[in-house]
């Protein structure tokens, strides 16, 4: 088996060692339930306390405005029904066409329970025109739920000026940065935004533990009844991986801009070999505004899916900008939005960078890459069953 080559981090990250030894003691010998009132469940809750300090600090929050929950999904679906059980009689949703699944099924759900959903479009670069959504907004909007970072091309939404409309309107905003924590600088008292969902397997901790932020001026509602998290969030705390979470929100916080400016140098050498050395290259997406990190490429001639089995026997993970259901290769929602055509988005793949990527990852990437491009447009019409590499 060849030795791994880790180009997905968007998909998921490795856990930080130092994370991992953080997050141990609470999986063995400190596994009290942080409501009881024994010295052993209040050192557990004393570790909450500190962990939500932690992610407080990396999105420029107060910890009280942190609530943690299972993950990216639920805080989007909270944030989302919360502004809708707010204020019932609003049943309009603006939310755009390059939103993560989180977004997308529950809008269409929400579609078939008589609410009406605007998507708006992006351009061909993947930029959202913020004139649209002052627009789009009108007295039956309940809330705006948008991306900061693209999941699969990494453009940034100009989140600022959605932000200044939004409190304009008096409409609640809801932001998914899920990918943008820790990749880039984060500031929400400054932003004002009134919902925003994180996730903790894209800061190098565990899967299955995120949070969503809720301005503390922001009316909120919670979805999972309960006494935790002062009711805003039943359920009893994972406690092991919020302390992960936050221990990994520090280390983010205190290599971002160092990481994101080494990283960055390390994904413009891989992308600008690949675009200038290889035939029929073109990039997905505005190359400024974006994550250091991503880069979405499409190859002319191949099929994405089969390039992913080719590279994995490689030790190359990477992601397609297709994903099969019902045993059919579905084209990128995100990237046909953005005027791809269905043939060049089966032929584009997601790249992303992460902390551990080094220049002889890069090196390798770039001897593969090409090597099995080369052997994809020679073998054409590609076979190959179609998997399913996407998140
Ligand atoms: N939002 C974005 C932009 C994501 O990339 C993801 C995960 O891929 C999510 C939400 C969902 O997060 P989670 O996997 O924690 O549910």
């Amino acid at each position: 088996m060849s030795e791994l080559l880790y180009l997905d981090h968007n998909a998921t990250t490795p856990i930080d060692p130092e994370v991992r030894a953080a997050m141990l003691p609470w999986l063995e010998n400190e596994f009290g339930n942080p409501s009881s009132v024994y010295s052993l469940g209040r050192r557990s809750s004393a570790a909450l306390t500190k962990a939500r300090e932690q992610v407080a600090a990396l999105v420029g929050a107060q910890p009280s405005e942190i609530i943690f929950n299972s993950c990216g999904t639920e805080a989007t679906n909270t944030a989302i029904l919360s502004a809708l059980a707010i204020d019932p009689d609003k049943r309009h949703i603006i939310t755009s066409a390059v939103e993560h699944s989180a977004t997308i099924k529950l809008c269409e759900y929400l579609a078939t329970r008589g609410y009406e959903i605007t998507w708006l479009p992006v351009d061909n670069d993947g930029l959202l025109d913020p004139d649209k959504l002052e627009t789009a907004i009108t007295s039956e909007t309940a809330v705006v739920s948008l991306l900061w970072a693209n999941n699969e091309t990494g453009v940034l939404f100009p989140i600022e000026e959605i932000a200044a409309i939004t409190a304009r309107k008096k409409v609640p905003l809801h932001l998914d940065a899920v990918q943008a924590a820790g990749k880039v600088p984060i500031n929400l008292e400054e932003l004002g935004a009134q919902y925003v969902s994180l996730s903790a397997h894209k800061l190098y901790a565990p899967k299955g533990v995120g949070a969503l932020y809720v301005n503390r001026r922001a009316r909120y509602t919670a979805l999972l009844r309960g006494s935790q998290e002062e009711s805003k969030r039943g359920g009893t705390q994972n406690v092991a991986s919020i302390i992960a979470f936050g221990k990994a929100a520090e280390m983010a916080q205190c290599h971002l801009l160092a990481a994101a400016e080494r990283i960055a140098k390390l994904r413009d050498r891989f992308e600008q070999t690949l675009l200038s050395s290889v035939e029929g290259v073109r990039r997905n997406g505005t190359d400024e505004p974006r994550l250091p990190n991503t880069s979405n490429l499409t190859f002319t001639g191949i099929e994405a899916e089969t390039a992913l089995l080719l590279f994995d026997q490689e030790g190359l993970c990477c992601s397609a900008g297709s994903a099969c259901s019902s045993g059919s290769i579905n084209p990128s929602h995100v990237l046909t939005a953005m005027g791809v055509t269905r043939d060049e988005a089966r032929a584009s793949l997601r790249f992303s960078l992460g902390r551990t990527t080094t220049e002889s990852d890069i090196d390798r990437a770039l001897e593969i890459i090409p090597r099995i491009i080369s052997k994809l447009r020679a073998e054409r019409p590609a076979g190959g069953s179609p998997v399913a590499i996407k998140s």
